[in-house]
């Protein structure tokens, strides 16, 4: 399946410079320890601007899915129908991604089954995540 070369910007470029290592961080608040993604510059939860990164289990769920038909988007053309998942992270609930589920056929997708983060390379070579039903 192609994927879409992200572009980072200066403030996810951590995040995706980690990807290129194979390893999913999210950003975490120094003053209130909560996490958050995607990255933004300030918390959610309690405002502050002092934020690191923390390495996270890369473990989660389906919370909801789809099946994508009618993309216009050509890189998409080729992979349709195509899955079109919402995963939350284990490690922190609030945390959600979009998935495709690389290895699971459209239409068979249950919510609630466990997955785990897959990096999968772009037409340029670089590394995107992604997540695999286990
Ligand atoms: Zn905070």
């Amino acid at each position: 399946m192609p994927y879409i070369v992200p572009v980072p910007d200066e403030l996810s470029k951590p995040f995706w410079d980690a990807v290129q290592e194979k390893r999913l961080i999210v950003q975490h608040c120094v003053a209130c320890n909560s996490l958050q993604y995607p990255p933004r510059p300030r918390c959610l939860d309690c405002n502050a601007e002092a934020m690191d990164w923390k390495d996270v289990s890369g473990k989660g769920h389906i919370l909801t899915c789809g099946v994508l038909e009618d993309s216009h988007l050509p890189v998409r053309a080729a992979d349709q129908p195509l899955n079109l998942a919402v995963v939350t992270l284990d490690d922190d609930p609030r945390i959600n991604y979009y998935a495709n589920l690389p290895g699971t056929p459209p239409f068979q997708v249950t919510v609630g089954a466990a997955v785990e983060v897959t990096f999968e390379e772009c037409p340029d070579g670089s590394l995107i995540h992604d997540w695999r039903v286990i």
